[in-house]
């Protein structure tokens, strides 16, 4: 059986009835993995064992519950960088080599207490730090759909996994789109939660104000699942809200929205685009149109200067997170005579050359006499361009917009790392302005590479974009 194709919901229609196991269910993607491994290249560390031994503890588990916990016997990846307990978390880096979790994240408690079942750590860019997937000490991930090209970053594993259906579902992290890019070039769908939604606890920090963890699935159903459970108030995070997270049925209505008006930006007309991703964008607009929902151009002034403002405040935020990896407390240590010597040797040759030059950005940033030139101005910029979007959602409901402006480059191409850095000018603004977006997929080229496109909505506002999407589904299938 295809397990890959069926959604949660049908999934446990087999267990209840008894036709299947959480055990089948992990032998069959345990099986997937070993066949696309080797393509792929998702997967930093598979819990080949744990998975095992977890799908039997379930299976004792089945006779005393009364229902299925949403993720009952479902295997779900997880990125690199979130903390599983007594498992690797490397980021991809050499820095964290042989450092062991002592705790779970807050998100993967939840996983597990709804029935989860951990797969492995996936691949990702170093410390979350690109758009390709090409940053990793452990090589870059390809793209399941055509394994010529890349898979996008930096939640490269965790797109590619779910695309290549080596795991049912999984976590990505998105500080400036690197759960939407990834999941637009492998053709599934990603959420980026409204900043606060989701704990970060657990999570290794790239950029504080910014970060949020979010799910990744090939199916609307199996997303708002994985949403739900990883969502909600922690206290353990205090840039956690206590905001009502909504029920399934919530989500997943798909009825017409009444009266939608639906707004897209006015830089895209300007924006450097391949022809494909313009056409296939302007698809969508008619779509919509053609089904009744009112188009609006929106003039947002300030979100040309995204990527700039992104970049200073996220290489600033990193510089001062980044700063605990010194060879003392964890991972990599390169042993020397003093103590300077041991923290310039570790963080050397512990980091990627991507990493080191956002820390030597964002330092200069942060620096005495640099830092209302950089830093602050960058602070007031994004604010501007909050108000810029807040504004917005005052004449419409949505924004739709593309998700990368080019289609997913192939393996060995040569990208300079600005370039790579203007791939995430539309994915930019939801962070900046800590909105919730959807990264959904939508068309693909001749050759079989995927294209989408994503939508974006008020904070708390998820149902929205859930709502939206089952609709959109519902008239192009
Ligand atoms: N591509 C962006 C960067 O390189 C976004 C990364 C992310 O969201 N983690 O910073």
């Amino acid at each position: 059986m295809d397990l890959k194709r069926l959604s949660i919901s049908e999934i446990h229609k087999l267990y209840s009835k008894g036709d299947i196991k959480p055990i089948d269910v992990v032998e069959y993607y345990l099986s997937e993995i070993k066949k696309s491994q080797p393509i792929t290249n998702s997967f930093i560390e598979v819990f080949e064992e744990y998975a095992i031994e977890r799908a039997r503890e379930l299976e004792r588990m089945k006779d005393t519950l009364q229902s299925y916990p949403l993720l009952y016997g479902i295997p779900v990846g997880i990125k690199d960088n979130i903390n599983v307990k007594g498992f690797g978390t490397t980021c991809a880096s050499r820095i964290l080599s042989g450092y062991k979790s002592l705790y779970n994240a807050t998100v993967v408690e939840r996983i597990l207490s709804s029935g989860g079942i951990i797969m492995g750590k996936l691949n990702m860019d170093e410390f979350a730090m690109g758009a390709l997937g090409t940053y990793s000490y452990y090589g870059p991930v390809r793209n399941p759909k055509n394994p010529e090209h890349l898979a996008g970053g930096s939640s490269s594993g965790s797109a590619a996994s779910v695309a290549a259906g080596e795991v049912h579902v999984s976590l990505g992290s998105d500080t400036g789109g690197s759960i939407r890019l990834p999941a637009s070039f492998c053709g599934i769908y990603g959420l980026k939660p409204t900043y606060g939604r989701v704990s970060r606890f657990g999570l290794v920090a790239f950029a504080s104000s910014l970060d949020q963890i979010g799910p990744m699935a090939r199916n609307l159903e199996d997303l708002a699942r994985l949403f739900i459970v990883i969502s909600g108030y922690d206290p353990m995070d205090s840039t956690s809200v206590p905001f009502e997270v909504p029920a399934l049925d919530k989500l997943m209505n798909s009825s017409s929205p009444e009266g939608l008006v639906v707004g897209y930006p006015d830089i895209i007309e300007e924006a450097k685009m391949d022809d494909k991703i313009k056409v296939n964008f302007e698809k969508v607009l008619s779509v919509l149109e053609h089904e009744g929902v009112k188009i609006k151009k929106l003039r947002l002034p300030h979100i040309k200067y995204s990527v700039e403002v992104y970049q200073i405040i996220a290489m600033s935020e990193a510089s001062s997170n980044l700063a605990r990896f010194d060879g003392v407390r964890y991972g990599l240590r390169k042993r020397e005579e003093n103590l300077v010597d041991l923290y310039v040797k570790t963080r050397g040759e512990g980091f990627g050359e991507e990493v080191k030059r956002r820390i030597i950005v964002g330092t200069f940033a942060l620096s005495h006499g640099y830092y209302d030139a950089y830093y602050l101005r960058a602070l007031k910029v994004r604010r501007l361009i909050k108000e810029d979007l807040e504004n917005a959602f005052e004449e419409v409901g949505l924004i739709v917009l593309p998700v990368s402006p080019s289609l997913p480059p192939k393996v060995d191409e040569e990208i300079d790392p600005i370039s790579a850095y203007y791939l995430d000018i539309f994915n930019i603004p939801a962070n900046l302005a800590g909105i919730p977006a959807l990264s959904i997929p939508f068309g693909s080229t001749e050759e079989g590479l995927p294209m989408g496109f994503q939508v974006m909505a008020p904070a708390w506002c998820e149902g929205l974009l859930l709502n939206f999407a089952n609709f959109f589904e519902k008239i192009v299938t």
